[in-house]
Formats: structure tokens, C-alpha cells, sequence
């Protein structure tokens, strides 16, 4: 039975609790991280955490802890639910708190802060050997998708939109510009190059797009942020979607339509191959 932190306690998930008026509950007023530790090992903790401070200057919400007070509670439910030695994936939400029903911010504001820990299954071979299939999906969101919200409604919609046409990942535009995918980041190589939107209040900042340019720039790989027209998309040699949890998937169709040569590409290949790298160095603790 997995162990969650719920308020300042540690106890079994069934018996986590919270009151039916609180905010995340009844507005979605709150955000949330997603962070892997690989062999009881935070990938990238301090650039979470800062993308955790930047949700929460986002929505107008005081972080309850600093940097090592969170970084204690999330050890400690890695310690907890390490029993299997499983990679796992680390949830964290904080919410404004339980209060009267109002949509303005409550006076005083008690925030709810919960953690929990899932193994992290490994990313089907099947889907490493093939590729996915991708659907592309007008944007659907608001426009502040930087604050990662836990209001993931259009989220969810649009990838049930995938998974009704037998795709993994919905591909998101708006007005003809590739902006990210329901629940990843996209890449694309084209001519050679690997490209990715740049950062606004369009995307997510995710943490695994921007190792992947950090090991891009350290190997002397052509990588760049550029802006990605829906033309350069189906034009693109690769196209990758990446995440936490489904790390660098190369996508292989799009919209029923072969990408390339329809088998992952080298290049994704190569990435991938320097991604396992950094990972194993970060499960022996010599990186973060
Ligand atoms: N964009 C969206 C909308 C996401 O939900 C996610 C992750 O779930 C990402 C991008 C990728 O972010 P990260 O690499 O930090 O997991």
C-alpha cells in the first residue's frame, strides 16, 4: 500500500482525506509537479521546485515551504515507497486550501499540500520498436498554460480525442503554430535540425525539454527553439513528444499520415541513447 503526505502527516493513501470544499476540488484552484527519481534519485528537484514557485506566483498562492523543506518531504516519500526499488514518479499538488464556496481568494487561506508516489512503469518496447501515432488538436486551453494547473479538463478532453482515433498524444496548434502536446512537449527534426517551440505562456517549460536541449547543446547537436508552423510539422523528418514520464517518444503518424519513413529516426535514436546515459548517471548520483 503506497504512503501519501497529506498536511504535515505521512499515512496510507486510503486513509488520506480532504474536505469536500476544498478549492482544488471545487475550482481547480491549485498546481502540481510531476517529478521521476530513478533509483531513489530526484531528477532535476531544484528546476521542479522553481517551476513549482513559478505556478504559484502564477495563481497568487504562497508556497507553504522553501526549496529544502520540500525537498525533505519528497525523500522521505521516496524512502517510503521504495520498497520494490521501482523508479517511481512523484505527485505533488498544493491547493488554496478548504473554505466557504466564493470564487475571490478566502481571508485566510490554510493551503492543502499532497504528495504521493507511483512506480514508474517503463515505456512500452513496443513504442520504442514502432513509434506512436500522434492526432493534431486545436488548442483548446486557456491562455496562461505556463502555470502547470491542475485544471487539466481541455487536457484530458483533447487526449480522449486521441485515444478514440487509436493515438497516443493529441499535438496542439494555435493559429497554424505547434504549440505542445496534451501532456508533453514537442520536437521535430526538420533538415537535420532538432526544433522546439520556444518557451511562453503557450507551453508547459517542461523539465525533459529543456534537459534534452541542455544534452543537445553539451553533444554539439544542432537544437533550437524556433517557432513551428503546422507545415513544418508534417513536413518534419521525426517528431518526438516528451515528458516525465514518457521521456522522448518518437511519434511515427500523424493524423493517419507517416512521419518520414514511418520508423523512429535516427536522430530520436541518438537522443535517446544519451538520455538512458544521463539517467544511469543519475541513479549512481552523479548527476541531478
Ligand atoms: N506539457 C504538458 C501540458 C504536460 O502536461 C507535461 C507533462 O505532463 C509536459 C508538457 C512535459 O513536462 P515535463 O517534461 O516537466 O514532464
Amino acid at each position: 500500500m503506497s504512503t501519501v503526505y497529506l498536511n504535515g502527516e505521512y499515512l496510507p493513501a486510503e486513509e488520506a482525506k480532504i474536505s469536500v470544499l476544498d478549492r482544488g476540488f471545487v475550482f481547480a484552484d491549485g498546481v502540481y509537479e510531476v517529478i521521476p527519481a530513478y533509483g531513489s534519485h530526484l531528477l532535476r528537484l531544484e528546476q521542479h521546485l522553481q517551476r513549482l514557485d513559478d505556478s504559484l506566483d502564477g495563481i497568487r498562492l504562497a508556497n507553504p515551504f522553501d526549496h529544502m523543506q520540500w525537498a525533505a518531504i519528497l525523500e522521505e516519500i521516496v524512502k517510503l515507497n521504495s520498497e520494490n526499488n521501482e523508479d517511481l514518479s512523484i505527485y505533488l499538488q498544493v491547493t488554496r486550501g478548504a473554505a466557504k464556496r466564493d470564487h475571490a481568494f478566502p481571508d485566510e487561506i490554510k493551503q492543502t499540500v499532497f504528495v504521493m508516489a507511483t512506480p514508474m512503469s517503463a515505456v512500452p518496447a513496443e513504442q520504442l520498436e514502432n513509434g506512436v501515432a500522434a492526432i493534431t488538436h486545436d488548442d483548446i486551453r486557456w491562455r496562461y498554460c505556463h502555470i502547470n494547473s491542475i485544471a487539466l479538463l481541455p487536457n484530458t478532453l483533447m487526449r480522449q480525442v486521441a485515444r478514440e482515433a487509436g493515438a497516443a498524444e493529441a499535438i496542439l496548434y494555435r493559429d497554424d503554430q505547434v504549440t505542445e502536446g496534451a501532456a508533453s512537449n514537442v520536437f521535430i527534426v526538420l533538415n537535420g535540425r532538432i526544433l522546439t517551440p520556444r518557451k511562453d505562456e503557450c507551453l508547459l517549460p517542461g523539465i525533459t525539454r529543456d534537459l534534452i536541449l541542455e544534452i543537445a547543446a553539451d553533444s554539439g547537436l544542432d537544437c533550437q527553439e524556433a517557432d513551428i508552423s503546422m507545415q513544418m510539422l508534417r513536413e518534419a523528418e521525426e517528431i518526438w513528444v516528451t515528458s516525465s514520464t514518457k521521456e522522448i517518444l518518437p511519434v511515427t503518424k500523424l493524423d493517419g499520415q507517416a512521419v518520414g519513413n514511418g520508423k523512429p529516426g535516427p536522430v530520436w535514436r541518438d537522443m535517446l541513447d544519451r538520455y538512458q546515459q544521463y539517467k544511469d548517471k543519475l541513479r549512481t548520483g552523479a548527476a541531478q
